[in-house]
Order: structure tokens, then C-alpha cells, then sequence
């Protein structure tokens, strides 16, 4: 009743101290869900100079308006697992309700000119990682278009070359890089001494690890336990805090297990986050380290491949000539059971693995992940709650962050001084729309996104040239 009565008391200071002046925008009669506080309550929002200046029960003047009445009104979306290199993409997030979104897993090798090629061009905020696999790629003169396809996955690195693997990294992370990526599983050739100095690194710059695990191949005969316990190891030796990717398709129908493990690990001190996508397939590219060990697998292993390009299942024949050729592969290996275990676990955060979105060649995570989770899962079938799918996809992610990158403590909520990235969507209409055959499709029911308090989806459409997108970057040291 105390604390009731004390923030009663906050709200008549906050807004009696901006009544002489309107905000620049208020977001009136919504449903306001904070899942921080855990406020979920008709509020009017008030935002000044791209911050939230007030929530409050009484009617806030603005030199705009707009009624939020029947509808959600939420922190953005942060997505920690997104690999597009066109700015274009992003409104296919914005559309989804994605407000910032960061490049962790695999990374970049050159984390100043990632920000600067982005610089301006934005339409939602931006982050990533320094990647141990590009890094790795970049030393050994691997050949590979993101993903190594040549010495970075199959050689052991010399002492000269981990002595610069490690050099580069320390430079990302001097240089403000939001954390150390790695794709173990692209790199299997890398000692476990190898990823041991890179977690090591990471820990001495506050930073966490945000993994790919090994030993999950999409070959499906791996122990899939392995790659996990020896994150969990090298966290627990290290000290760096580790983010396992995807757990819905690395773990397949190990992924009850593997959660299970991973809150033993947390129950003994041990700072192990995950995160999932609502699909039952995964996608990848057919050249990569994945498929190295497909030699003589049954021909219905084949039937669960995906040629995106045309949308034909794959034989073994045609698997051959397609991995000469490279390109996008969807993996149909997981089922709707799967999907629910991960989504409905409180261990996971929603996070998209989404890439640039392209018509017929693509995966719909891209597009639809966030509105699949509000309108399948927590509307249709009731896993979860609104309120806890909205903590996977605000505050988790936040907090996940804010250790290293003290911007993030303004993310993931609704609260005075919080960074004014609010979504305003309809939750009974909310859907995902795209497909594996059409995965170019926006989602459907996100009415308002605004970024730093600037529309980049307004009524329902994309605001095209919009780019009110902040590098997101953690304290960068001299170089
Ligand atoms: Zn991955």
C-alpha cells in the first residue's frame, strides 16, 4: 500500500512538473504493459526530446496525439540475433515490432566500419558483436561470404595466427563492440584452448560470449549435450557470461533437456542465457561445415531440406548438385512440440536469427517471428501469457545487455526516462504473414512503431525513409 501510494505520488509530481509545456507526442488510452513494473493498466504516455517523460492516469496535452484506445502499448522489440546487411530489411522488422537489433552471433570483423556503413541509414537501432568466426576467417584467408568455407573451418590456427585472432578481437572490443560472437559449429577446427582465450577476452572487457554451440550439425546424429556443457565450462572457467543461440534448432528434440541444463547451470552461478525462434524449420547455407558429414544419410534425411530459391524438397542427387552451387537451405527437422517447449520455457528470449529479406528466397523468421509468438502462441494456443512474451521480447534482451552497454538500461521499457521505442499493436489481430514459399511478407497488426519517439510505422505502413536508427555501443576505449 506504502509503495502504491508513493507512486501515486511520483505520477502527480512528474506530470505537474511538465503540465506548463506539451509533450511532443502522446500516446493516449492504451493498454500500457511494462514488464518491468509489471504495469499493465490504461495509461496515457507522454514523450519529450525522444524519451518517455510520463505515464499517468490523467489526459496529457501534446503537439500531437494519437489514440491508442483497444490497443497494446508496449516497449520495442530487441532482437538479439539478426544477420541483414540491408538497411531495406529492417522495416520487415519494424513491421514485426522490432525497435533495435543486433549482428551477436556470428558477429563482424571490423566493428568500426559496421557502425559507420550504418550510420544514418537506419530505420531501428543497431549493434554487434566482434565475431571470432570472421575474425577467424579474416587471419587465415578463408575464402567465405559470412559463414567460412574454407581454413577458418577446417584448420588448426598456428600461435601466430591465434596470437592475431586475439589481437582483432581485443581491438572489437576496445572499439565498443556489444559483444563477442561465435559460430562454433562453423568453425570446428578451433581448439577448445582457442575459444577459451576468446571467452577470456570477453570477461576481462565485461562482455558476453554469444554462441552458435558446436556439436549440433544439422547431420542430426550429433550429441547434441555436448555443445552446450562445453559453453557452460568454458563460461564457468572464464568467467564470461554466455548467450547459446537458437536452443529450438540447436537442440531439436534435445531441447527440453538442454533447458533443463542450463537452469541447473544458472541454480550454481553460472550466467547462461538462451534464446528461440517460433519455426519448426531452421535454414543455413547448403556449402557450409553443417553438411560436411551428409554422405550417406537415409534418402528421407534429404525430404527435410528445402531448396529456398524454388521451394522443392532435395533428394540426394539433387542435394549434390545444389552444394556445388550454394545458397539457402531450410531444415524442416523440428517439431510443433519443440517449438512450444522453447516458447512456453521462462529461460528464453524471443530473438528472430532473421537475414536480409528477399521474395521466394528467404526463411520467415525474417518477417514474422515477434507477431507469430503474440498471435499463435500466446493468443491461438495460450502457452504464455501476453505479459511474458512481451518480457522475452523487451526486457530479457535488455538485461541481457546492460552490463556492458549502460544505453540498454533505457531499453525494453515503459518508464520515465526510458528511450521513447514504443510498439502500439492490436492484440487480436496480431500475425505473423510470411511463409517459407513467400517469406517476403510483412506481419500483420503492429498499428504504430516509433524509434527515439519517431514513427517508422505509422497506422499500419511503413514509414519509408525513416531512419531514426542509434548505434547501439559499449564504452569505446582509445585505440
Ligand atoms: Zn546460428
Amino acid at each position: 500500500m506504502i509503495s502504491r501510494l508513493l507512486v501515486a505520488a511520483a505520477l502527480c509530481v512528474s506530470v505537474a512538473a511538465f503540465a506548463a509545456e506539451p509533450f511532443d507526442l502522446v500516446i493516449a488510452n492504451g493498454r500500457v504493459m511494462d514488464p518491468e513494473s509489471g504495469l499493465d493498466a490504461v495509461r496515457n504516455v507522454g514523450i519529450r526530446n525522444g524519451r518517455i517523460a510520463a505515464v499517468a492516469n490523467v489526459p496529457l496535452e501534446g503537439h500531437e496525439l494519437i489514440d491508442a484506445r483497444g490497443l497494446i502499448v508496449s516497449p520495442g522489440f530487441i532482437n538479439l540475433h539478426w544477420h541483414g546487411r540491408e538497411p531495406r530489411s529492417d522495416y520487415y522488422e519494424a513491421m514485426d515490432g522490432v525497435t533495435s537489433t543486433f549482428e551477436l552471433e556470428i558477429g563482424v570483423a571490423d566493428v568500426d566500419r559496421w557502425y559507420d556503413e550504418r550510420a544514418g541509414r537506419m530505420p531501428i537501432n543497431y549493434g554487434v558483436a566482434i565475431g571470432h568466426a570472421p575474425v577467424r576467417m579474416a587471419v587465415m584467408g578463408d575464402p567465405g561470404d559470412f559463414l567460412p568455407a574454407g581454413d577458418a573451418a577446417r584448420k588448426a590456427a598456428s600461435d601466430a595466427e591465434l596470437a592475431e585472432i586475439e589481437r582483432r578481437v581485443e581491438h572489437g572490443l576496445r572499439r565498443g563492440a556489444v559483444g563477442v560472437g561465435f559460430g562454433l559449429a562453423y568453425t570446428p577446427a578451433a581448439s577448445r584452448w582457442e575459444i577459451l582465450q576468446m571467452f577470456r577476452l570477453a570477461a576481462s572487457y565485461g562482455a558476453s560470449a554469444f554462441v552458435h554451440i558446436r556439436g549440433a550439425s544439422s547431420a542430426g546424429s550429433s550429441d547434441r549435450e555436448e555443445g552446450l556443457l562445453e559453453v557452460i565450462a568454458l563460461s564457468a572457467v572464464s568467467g564470461a557470461p554466455v548467450h547459446v543461440a537458437h536452443i529450438n534448432s540447436s537442440g531439436q528434440k534435445s531441447t527440453g533437456r538442454m533447458l533443463a541444463i542450463i537452469e541447473e547451470a544458472r541454480g550454481r552461478g553460472v550466467d547462461v542465457t538462451t534464446e528461440c525462434y517460433p519455426y519448426t524449420a531452421g535454414a543455413t547455407r547448403i556449402e557450409s561445415f553443417l553438411f560436411d558429414s551428409w554422405t550417406d544419410k537415409p534418402a528421407e534425411e534429404y525430404e527435410k531440406l528445402q531448396w529456398a530459391a524454388t521451394g522443392e524438397r532435395l533428394t540426394p542427387e539433387s542435394f549434390l548438385s545444389y552444394s556445388k552451387q550454394g545458397g539457402l537451405v531450410l531444415i524442416h527437422a523440428n517439431t510443433e512440440d519443440v517449438i512450444r517447449t522453447a516458447v512456453g520455457s521462462p529461460l528464453t528470449l524471443i530473438a528472430s536469427d532473421g537475414f536480409d529479406v528477399h521474395p521466394r528466397n528467404g526463411h520467415p523468421r525474417s518477417a514474422g517471428t515477434y507477431s507469430r509468438v503474440l498471435g499463435r502462441y500466446v493468443r491461438e494456443q495460450g502457452v504464455l501469457t501476453l505479459m511474458t512474451a512481451l518480457r522475452k521480447m523487451t526486457l530479457m534482451p535488455a538485461q541481457r545487455l546492460e552490463a556492458r552497454v549502460p544505453q540498454m538500461r533505457r531499453k525494453g521499457r515503459i518508464s520515465i526516462g526510458a528511450d521513447a521505442d514504443i510498439v502500439v499493436f492490436d492484440a487480436d489481430r496480431i500475425i505473423d504473414r510470411a511463409t517459407y514459399e513467400e517469406p517476403a511478407e510483412y506481419s500483420d497488426g503492429m498499428r504504430d512503431v516509433l524509434v527515439g519517439g519517431r514513427f517508422v510505422v505509422r497506422d499500419g505502413q511503413v514509414v519509408h525513409g525513416a531512419t531514426p536508427g542509434e548505434p547501439i555501443r559499449a564504452v569505446i576505449r582509445e585505440q
